[in-house]
Order: structure tokens, then C-alpha cells, then sequence
């Protein structure tokens, strides 16, 4: 198995929304009202080899996001995008010697602009999201939400993924990507409602493709939501589930934006959890086995 990171184009947002500031309507605003930059980010999007053929996690962006409605105002003050042609998921593959047929199945993170830009990429490959974020994204609600249906493929019509009552570590539901069981999904909602985070169990260690369940790796191990979750309370809950399972098995985490993604995995770096995050997994007994192959141990 080989985990590429490929880099499609950069993203610039606010700094409150990489880390949300205040509560509430107040926090949510604030990607739309301060102007206050962040540095750019990367647009990261993933490519497994696996024996049971190749696996992408999030397509990346597009150059189409260079120019957004600008009736929308959170992509008229809120985000920019900079990506050239060659940079698109698409030719990259191909540029690794991936061709779009070799994909078997896409699974989206969530449907936020920069993570389902580049489907069009794979008009022949099964594609699946949440079934909360299909609904979410879709149609004129979509549109208001701040996702791009309108962009979509004519053909594109993500499959819904099925959560099966197989809990991993301290998430209750799973679902398989692979046969095999060595690629799962977990739901990891705060973020949008029906955002999922893929886990790639390599060896002895677990690859987390968290797209934006945190913008950074120090966020998520601080417990800092960011600046658009709607569900306060939600994003919480799904920090704290990751940092725990980060504690539970060596772990290398991979958001999207996190500038260090790339790096982590080329250097397989794991996380490094707090001393408090174990003690309180130290008091919990009821965490579920985290991969198949330990549990029959
Ligand atoms: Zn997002």
C-alpha cells in the first residue's frame, strides 16, 4: 500500500476561521467579517495504491475556483483560490502514472468546494460521500451553504455510504472501504453535519485523512473548532474522538490544509498526545478495538 499526497493548487482563508474566535452566530461570522489573512494553505487531496485497486480521498480543487458567485458572500470575502491546470487532480495522477480508470472509488470527505473540485476527473469511478452530506450539498440549500452543485458533472451522483454498527476506537459507527478492512471511514461531523474522515491501518501505524475535521494538527490536539462549524458542541465531540485515537495507536494525521500534511507522511511522524488526553482514555473502558487484525489478537 502507497499513500500519496498530492497538492492541488493553494487556498487562502481567515485566520478566525482556521481557529474560530467567540461563540455562536459571533464565531461564524467572523471568516466573513475580520480581515485578518491566514498565510496560504495547501489544497491537499489523497491517493492510495491498494491490492483491491486505487483509492482517492477528496479530489482537490479546480481551476473553475478562481472565479466564484460572488453573490454568495463568503466567496466574495472569505476565500481565495490559486491553482493552474497541471495542478488539478486529474493530470497529477496521471503524472504518477495513475490513470482516472485505475481509480476504483472516490470517497469524498465532505463536499466543500476544494475537497469535490475535482471529480470530473473520475467519470468512471464509484464515488461516496455521507448520505447527510450529499443532502446538505445539494440543490438550492446547497448553494446557500456554501457548496457548488451547480459546478457538479452532469453524470455526478454520489453513492451514500452505509454505517455499519462497528465501532472503531471511540467512534460508534464505521464502514469499510476496502474488503480487507484496512481502509474504514468513521464520521467525524462538526465541520459540516456529514463530514468523514478515511483510516488507512498501515503496519503498525493508522493514517488519518481528516480533510477538515481540524485546518491544523495543533488545533485538533487543542480541541479549537474552527470558524464554520455550525454544531459547537458536535466539533468538540469529534476532536476529542480523534485525539483519542490518536492515543490509542501510532497515528499520522493529515488535514487537508495543514501545511505540514505532506511532510508527516513522507517522514511518517506520528502524533504526539497530551498527557491529559491518555489520562482520560486511561479512565474509559469502553473503547472498541481499532482495526480487525488486533482485535482477533
Ligand atoms: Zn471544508
Amino acid at each position: 500500500m502507497r499513500v500519496h499526497a498530492i497538492q492541488t493548487g493553494r487556498v487562502q482563508i481567515k485566520q478566525a476561521q482556521i481557529e474560530g474566535r467567540g461563540h455562536g452566530l459571533w464565531r461564524r461570522l467572523q471568516p466573513i467579517l475580520s480581515q485578518e489573512w491566514a498565510d496560504w494553505s495547501p489544497v491537499y487531496a489523497w491517493a492510495i495504491e491498494h491490492p483491491e485497486g486505487v483509492i482517492v480521498v477528496d479530489t482537490g480543487s479546480n481551476t473553475g475556483l478562481k472565479s466564484l458567485p460572488l453573490w454568495h458572500p463568503y466567496f466574495q470575502f472569505s476565500v481565495r483560490f490559486d491553482i493552474e491546470p497541471e495542478q488539478e487532480l486529474g493530470p497529477q495522477l496521471q503524472s504518477r502514472g495513475i490513470s482516472a480508470r485505475d481509480v476504483k472509488t472516490v470517497v469524498l470527505t465532505h463536499m466543500h468546494i476544494d475537497h469535490d473540485g475535482g471529480v470530473a476527473h473520475f467519470p468512471h469511478s464509484r464515488i461516496i460521500a455521507s448520505s447527510e452530506e450529499i443532502a446538505s450539498a445539494s440543490g438550492i440549500s446547497g448553494a446557500i451553504l456554501g457548496y457548488l452543485p451547480s459546478r457538479w458533472p452532469k453524470w455526478f451522483d454520489p453513492e451514500p455510504l452505509v454505517w455499519e454498527h462497528s465501532p472503531y476506537g471511540p467512534f460508534k459507527r464505521s464502514a469499510r472501504i476496502t474488503k480487507a478492512g484496512d481502509i474504514i471511514a468513521v464520521p467525524t461531523p462538526g465541520h459540516t453535519a456529514g463530514h468523514l474522515s478515511v483510516i488507512v491501518s498501515d503496519g503498525d501505524e493508522q493514517i488519518i485523512l481528516a480533510g477538515d475535521s481540524s485546518y491544523l494538527e495543533s488545533t485538533m490536539l487543542r480541541g479549537a473548532i474552527d470558524g464554520v462549524s455550525a454544531n459547537e458542541a458536535m466539533a468538540r465531540a469529534t476532536l476529542a474522538g480523534v485525539s483519542t485515537l490518536c492515543a490509542m495507536r501510532p497515528t499520522i494525521y493529515l488535514p487537508t490544509h495543514d501545511p505540514k500534511s505532506a511532510e508527516r507522511l513522507q517522514e511518517r511522524r506520528t502524533v504526539v498526545v497530551p498527557q491529559q488526553t491518555r489520562s482520560i482514555m486511561a479512565s474509559s473502558a469502553t473503547l472498541a478495538p481499532m482495526h480487525p487484525a488486533v482485535a482477533n489478537r
